[in-house]
């Protein structure tokens, strides 16, 4: 196996090439190039491309990736560039495919209940198009301007998760484009697949490092017809985040569990410019449930309702309009950027752990707090141990901040490893997090992580430098 970590400068011969395939409106070089391109929303990386190519169709992803790998020039995939690691960022320079202009949805399917995307079509055009077929896609994360290759690249996650799972488990078969450039379908519109190993399942979540997806076909189910949210507030989040484990013992199954607390709702407010439906209380879980009827899911959200009222909720606010819904959950989908503009910088960890360590884990931030005397902000997915802890640098200086994030990321990671938790719950490792992944996964993991990678991937030209590299 050969393996090149020298790439080839960029010159004029490949920028010809490159015009043939393209033309030169979707081609772009130096100051054509928006900076955008050169970071994504938090991965603390920047670099530009040399070449940035919009691409409509297979033929020319197919064209562009032989050619980048007969002439040894590193290739990044690029959805909307909303992912958190720095995963679309070209840390070697070289060309940089934008798929966000491959999105056209393809077919519907209601015989086999699929639909067929190109990548670059986005997640909210996905759910609202389904939806009008009465059908349902149920990852749902919070930023729905990424598009679906993105999601399937990072394997999204996002609130529904508790009931319905996370992106791979509704992504049914791939075309992808192989580093190469050879063309390759996997899986299917089959439900049931043992064919060998599930090389499908390893394209979801590479984060554009094995190959690029230029085709889905995703698993939909039918609409549910009702869904009902609840707003309970408690006095603190210890309260609210233990009583989690015991509405998971109790067996009721909510769409979605988060928990919130009431600084981050302020946040929220301030940032959008709207009232949440109650800010009084510390701290809030939100709870989704789904189903055909509303008989059938109220006795879930009763006994759900009963289980926190018996663990010292304030209340149980329940949200069954259109509108009252809308309110609460466009808070929630805002926090992320309602925090990043409370303050100058900031870096996210976004372990998962067990669902009864939840309380454990977040006490042990607010020692972090204390400790370094930094501003730490918690906001998550209560139901699936997912968390999304959010340092802010505020007024530290370059130095300050760059020290301080090293240490209480490290206490964080470790503490996540020793709580049997994961690096990332959904974010996935890109270039940020490639430290702590290592430190996690032990010299055997790693060693086969490279050699998939290498499998694919001969002369590491496909987003190098990402993940296990
Ligand atoms: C406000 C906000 C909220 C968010 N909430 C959530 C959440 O709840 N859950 C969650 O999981 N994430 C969340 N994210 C993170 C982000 O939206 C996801 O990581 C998303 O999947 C990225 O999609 P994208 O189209 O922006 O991809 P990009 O950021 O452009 O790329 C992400 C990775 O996918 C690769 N890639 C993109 N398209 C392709 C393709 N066609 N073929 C091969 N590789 C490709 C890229 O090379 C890169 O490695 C949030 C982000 C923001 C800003």
């Amino acid at each position: 196996m050969e393996c090149c970590t020298k790439y080839k400068k960029m010159d004029g011969k490949d920028i010809e090439f490159l015009l043939s395939v393209v033309g030169k409106e979707r081609l772009f070089t130096g100051e054509e190039i928006n900076e955008d391109f050169s970071h994504d929303e938090l991965g603390g990386i920047k670099k530009m491309p040399d070449v940035l190519i919009e691409v409509i169709n297979t033929e020319e992803v197919s064209k562009i990736m032989k050619y980048a790998y007969d002439n040894n020039i590193p290739v990044v995939a690029r959805g909307s560039g909303t992912g958190l690691v720095g995963a679309s960022v070209p840390i070697h320079g070289g060309i940089m495919i934008n798929l966000s202009t491959m999105n056209k949805i393809l077919e519907i399917d209601e015989e086999n209940l699929t639909l067929t995307v190109e990548p670059g079509v986005l997640l909210m055009e996905i759910s609202k198009f389904v939806e009008e077929h009465d059908l349902f896609y149920p990852p749902d994360p919070g930023e729905k301007s990424a598009t679906i290759g993105g999601n399937i690249n990072t394997n999204a996650g996002g609130m529904r998760a508790v009931k319905y799972g996370v992106t791979r488990d509704y992504v049914r078969g791939l075309e992808v484009v192989l580093p190469n450039g050879k063309v390759m379908e996997v899986g299917g519109k089959v439900v049931k697949n043992s064919s060998g190993y599930s090389i499908k399942d390893l394209i979801c979540g590479s984060e554009g490092t094995l190959a690029i997806i230029t085709k889905a076909i995703l698993k939909l189910l039918p609409l549910p017809k009702k869904s009902i949210s609840l707003l309970i507030p408690f006095e603190d989040l210890d309260k609210a985040i233990e009583t989690v484990p015991k509405i998971v013992k109790s067996k009721s199954i909510p769409t979605s569990i988060e928990f919130m607390e009431r600084d981050v709702i302020l946040a929220s407010e301030e940032f959008l410019g709207k009232k949440f439906p109650d800010n009084s209380a510390d701290a809030y879980l939100l709870l989704t449930f789904d189903g055909n009827s509303k008989e059938e899911i109220e006795k879930d959200y009763e006994n759900v309702a009963k289980i926190c009222l018996e663990n010292s909720a304030i209340d149980v606010l329940i949200a069954d309009t259109d509108e009252r819904k809308e309110s609460i959950w466009s808070a929630r989908g805002a926090f992320l950027e309602a925090i990043k503009a409370s303050t100058s910088e900031m870096d996210e960890c976004d372990v998962c752990v067990p669902r009864n360590k939840v309380a454990e884990f977040i006490k042990y931030t607010y020692q972090l707090q204390k400790e370094f005397n930094i501003r730490i902000k918690n906001f998550g997915h209560a139901g699936d141990g997912n968390l999304h802890i959010y340092i802010l640098k505020d007024e530290l200086s370059e130095d300050e901040w760059s020290h301080k994030l090293q240490a209480v990321f490290k206490c964080m990671y470790d503490r996540a490893r020793e709580l049997d938790g994961k690096v990332s719950g959904e974010h996935g490792i890109g270039y940020a997090k490639k430290e702590y992944l290592f430190e996690s996964i032990g010299e055997e993991q790693k060693e086969l992580m490279k050699n998939i990678k290498l499998a694919f991937d001969t002369k590491n030209i496909l987003n190098p430098g990402k993940v296990c590299e």
